[in-house]
């Protein structure tokens, strides 16, 4: 069976559709959970997969480091070694090499960079990220890109942008023909129109099975990104799954679905749940406040997530601040279960041709804040 995707409703911009897998279906728009080191944090896989999630994200610079590609390979893979037998995108090291090594030396040839683990010196190419992901056994592989720090000059934003689609073809050159796994290949040009277009026109010219866009959610702001998203996703061909990479808080991720994204993953909903933060229906709640030392009313009332049917505010505040893991076990499932609850009414409310008035309770109840103190 060979990766497919398939438009099944369209309102405004917004998209709703399936990504068919070998390893399962995805409905789309997506939220794909992180999980960084072959885990998402403080989740059982089938959790995971309780919350709606379809697929997960693996990053291959962690990876790559400890425990090796060639262990998980001679393992099984990566949907055995972490017991996710759902479908897997691993991203291709290029964004956390620039963001997490030591003494990285660019070239036209790849990255030279040092372990932030241990200090060893590793070699990243085109070429070599695309045997990684195929060792892990990834179903959406992504290609080796290079995303420029930020503030950077247009020359440098557009001479990153030619070098990572010059790497976009060796990536293509290298994955070779692989039925039922898919290459993405990845737009850049930071926050300029011209260069987003040339970047688009340079991958539709190699041709990929998936569009992501990059280079976006690195501290450029919400009103920016959204002005890049108003033109970018245009770019790309309408009949291919588009991925918005790292993006995003709750109302990101709707705007973008609202400008034609149909793929997203970000650690937040992972990382917040372990620092005390739940998103809910009604915005940002945080659990250490002591407005909710004695108050038993749940979470999130409309929320069907463990943390929410089974405990009240008081408990997750009280093993919050005692350090005891379920803490971060309970506000984790919880954050997962809002994020899908999200994608799951943004899927219906395209179907039915209503997505305005969804977006419009979206914001409504954002914007009543929290219930009341008791
Ligand atoms: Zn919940």
């Amino acid at each position: 069976m060979r990766f497919g995707f398939r438009r099944v409703a369209q309102d405004g911009l917004a998209r709703a559709g399936v990504i068919e897998t070998p390893r399962g279906d995805i409905a789309t728009p997506a939220f794909m959970p992180v999980g960084t080191a072959a885990t998402v944090k403080a989740m059982l896989p089938e959790s995971v997969a309780a919350t709606g999630a379809e697929i997960v994200l693996g990053n291959t610079y962690h990876l790559m480091l400890r425990p090796g590609a060639e262990r998980v390979a001679d393992l099984g893979g990566l949907h055995r070694f972490m017991n996710w037998p759902r479908p897997i995108l691993t991203d291709s090291g290029g964004f956390q090499v620039m963001s997490l090594a030591g003494l990285r030396k660019l070239d036209e040839q790849g990255v030279t960079f040092k372990s932030h683990i241990d200090g060893s010196t590793h070699h990243l190419t085109p070429e070599r990220s695309m045997e990684i992901q195929a060792l892990l056994g990834s179903d959406i592989v992504m290609c080796f890109d290079e995303c420029p720090a930020l503030p950077a000059t247009d020359t440098a934003v557009a001479d990153s942008m030619r070098l990572s689609m010059r790497w976009a073809a060796r990536s293509r050159a290298a994955f070779g023909d692989r039925p039922g796994h898919a290459l993405f290949g990845i737009m850049q040009g930071g926050v300029t129109k011209d260069l987003r277009e040339e970047s688009a026109a340079a991958l539709r010219e190699i041709g990929f099975d998936g569009y992501a866009i990059g280079g976006l959610a690195v501290g450029e702001g919400q009103d920016v990104m959204f002005e890049v998203l108003d033109y970018a996703p245009g770019f790309l061909p309408e009949d291919r799954p588009r991925y918005l990479m790292g993006v995003g808080k709750p109302d990101d991720i709707v705007g973008a679905v609202k400008r034609g994204i149909d793929m997203m993953d970000c650690v937040l909903p992972t990382r917040s749940g372990r620092t005390g933060q739940a998103w809910t229906a009604r915005g940002m709640v945080n659990i250490k406040n002591a407005r909710h030392a004695a108050d038993p009313r749940p979470l999130d009332e409309g929320c069907a997530c463990p943390a929410c049917r089974g405990y009240s505010r008081a408990y997750l505040h009280h093993v919050f601040r005692s350090n005891e893991m379920i803490s971060g076990m309970l506000l984790t499932w919880h954050n997962l279960q809002y994020y899908q609850d999200i994608m799951a009414g943004m899927r219906a409310a395209i179907a039915a041709g209503r997505f305005a008035a969804w977006e419009a309770a979206f914001h409504g109840l954002r914007a009543e804040g929290d219930i009341a103190p008791l």
